[in-house]
C-alpha cells in the first residue's frame, strides 16, 4: 500500500443504525458512506443502491455527488464507504475489490449470512490487494 489508512472507530449508535440499514434492505444489499477525521467516524449517509441486488450495489451518482459536497463543507473526510453482503461473508468480493475507485476510503461490509449475528470487516484495497483493518466500536462519551 502506498499509505495505510488508519484503523476505524464507530460510535456504537452509529454501527447500530448501520447494521439497522442492512436489515432493511435486505435481501438486498444496503450501502452508503461514513465520515469523521482519522478513522473517528462522526457521520453516517444511508444511500439508495441503485442497483436494487443482492449481490452488488450501485449509489446514485447525485446523491453521491451531494453527500462528497456535504462531507467536504462539513471538513470532515470520506472515511469508508459501506455496503452489506446479504449471504456471503464480510469480505471483499471480486467486485468489490475491480470497483474500489475510492483508495484513500475504507470498505466496510456488513455480512448478514447469520441474521442475529452481523460480521463486520473493514479494508483498504489498492490496486487489487486487500489490507484488512480493525473496527472499533466505542460508546459515547
Ligand atoms: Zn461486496
Amino acid at each position: 500500500m502506498k499509505k495505510s489508512l488508519p484503523d476505524l472507530e464507530i460510535p456504537e449508535e452509529l454501527m447500530n443504525r448501520i447494521i439497522e440499514h442492512a436489515h432493511q434492505e435486505y435481501p438486498l444489499e444496503s450501502c452508503g458512506i461514513l465520515a469523521g477525521r482519522d478513522g473517528k467516524i462522526t457521520s453516517f449517509y444511508p444511500m439508495v443502491n441503485a442497483e436494487k441486488s443482492s449481490s452488488c450495489y450501485l449509489m446514485e451518482p447525485e446523491e453521491q455527488l451531494r453527500v462528497f459536497l456535504g462531507i467536504e463543507r462539513k471538513g470532515l473526510e470520506l472515511s469508508a464507504i459501506y455496503h452489506s453482503h446479504p449471504h456471503t461473508a464480510a469480505f471483499p468480493s471480486q467486485r468489490d475489490v475491480d470497483q474500489a475507485f475510492y483508495p484513500d476510503s475504507l470498505i466496510l461490509i456488513i455480512s448478514l449470512m447469520e441474521k442475529k449475528a452481523p460480521q463486520i470487516g473493514a479494508f483498504q484495497i489498492e490496486e487489487g490487494r486487500i489490507e484488512k483493518k480493525t473496527v472499533k466500536v466505542v460508546e459515547k462519551d
